[in-house]
């Protein structure tokens, strides 16, 4: 593993560049951890991919400071620092490390290492930008040999992008779900047109019904009990029947957004959006498929204080630990110094939302056949 490089995705070039500044000044190792002493701070570490220091950045922020950075640099502390890394990015389970898999495009594995198996990851982006384009290519290539893709169409938008279906599923056929018939056996796209949050929410083992107030307002009342255990949950057993390697929720921002947008709202519909995402994370995790949530959202990738936020919220971050960020056309984000091709976009990563996001980007461009990298 480049510890370095691996850092420098996790905590921040930045973070890093100060980390390689600071001294220890003395240091004590066990077999699982390290406690070390920078200047005024105290720092721990574990294999396990835990950590703590006093820092402010470490205690209210909640980051990966310069401190635990530095610790992680040291050469004498290669060992647990790997660990660390591979615990951080795996999920804090011991020995369920991640396996990356090639996105198809090699701007996107060099900056996310590709895209992990058994993990839910959010993809953002604003309106034509190529968002559902890019996951289902990327699913083509992922998944393409392991099983079936199933597409949660929330938009009905799917006939809009089926010329692109054909074109990265090449020997699929597509076939539109209806509830309660058999699903047919082969290499397929399965599309399931969801039409409300109600039936999203069910699908994840959740029930709950639209009110409409005395006043007109749209309100979302879920109901007190739910389905346990993931394999309870009719989305798990769809994904048994069809043989799904791979899920796109296209998107998971509408149908939440849809049932209204009075103020009484936000809870429901911030729980809406946590139970929806814990749930597909862990039927991804659990059939060791791949996933990919489709957020209208868009960010700022440079600003760190700027993690991706539902409308009128709170931040993603239920259970989601990798993130793509889509630019449409060119950004404000980079130098203006050179012209770039119009169908140019770039791609930032983020890892899990509790870390400085967005650390760098790729470019690809939109072309007849799909994203293509676009070297400068
Ligand atoms: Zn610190």
């Amino acid at each position: 593993m480049d510890i370095e490089k691996v850092l420098g995705l996790v905590a921040g070039q930045d973070v890093m560049e100060r980390a390689k500044q600071l001294a220890i000044i003395n240091q004590e190792k066990t077999e699982h951890s390290i406690m070390a002493k920078i200047g005024e701070h105290l720092v721990e570490v574990t294999d396990a991919g835990e950590y703590s220091c006093d820092c402010e950045d470490a205690l209210y922020r909640k980051r990966i400071c310069k401190h635990v950075v530095k610790v992680l640099l040291d050469p004498r502390n290669r060992d647990i620092a790997e660990e660390f890394l591979r615990a951080v990015m795996g999920g804090k389970k011991a020995g369920k490390f991640v396996k990356f898999h090639s996105s198809g495009l090699k701007e996107i594995d060099k900056i996310s290492m590709g895209i992990p198996e058994g993990y839910l990851i959010a993809l953002f982006g604003p309106p034509e930008s190529g968002k559902t384009i890019l996951a289902y290519q990327i699913m083509g290539n992922v998944i393409k040999g392991k099983g079936n893709l199933l597409v949660l169409d929330t938009e009905r938008a799917y006939p809009m992008y089926e010329m692109w279906l054909d074109k990265f599923f090449d020997g699929y056929d597509i076939h539109i779900v209806e509830l309660g018939k058999k699903l047919p056996q082969g290499n397929y796209v399965y599309v399931y047109q969801v039409e409300d949050i109600v039936e999203l929410l069910s699908l994840h083992g959740k029930s709950a019904r639209v009110k409409v107030s005395d006043k007109g307002k749209v309100e979302l009342v879920p109901d007190k009990g739910w389905t346990i255990s993931i394999r309870d949950t009719a989305i798990y057993e769809l994904c048994e029947n069809g043989n799904v390697a791979g899920i796109i929720y296209d998107s998971v921002t509408e149908p939440v957004e849809e049932f209204g947008t009075a103020q009484q709202n936000l809870g429901a519909r911030n729980q809406a959006y946590k139970w929806v995402l814990t749930t597909a994370s862990k039927l991804v995790e659990s059939r060791k498929m791949f996933g990919i949530a489709i957020f209208h959202e868009t960010v700022n990738p440079t600003n760190p204080r700027d993690p991706p936020k539902i409308k009128g919220g709170t931040g993603v971050k239920y259970n989601i630990k990798m993130a793509l960020y889509i630019s449409r056309d060119r950004t404000s984000h980079t130098p203006k110094t050179e012209s770039r091709p119009k169908h140019v976009r770039e791609v930032w990563v983020a890892r899990h939302f509790n870390l400085p996001p967005w650390v760098e980007y790729g470019e690809i461009e939109l072309t007849a056949q799909g994203f293509k990298d676009w070297r400068r």
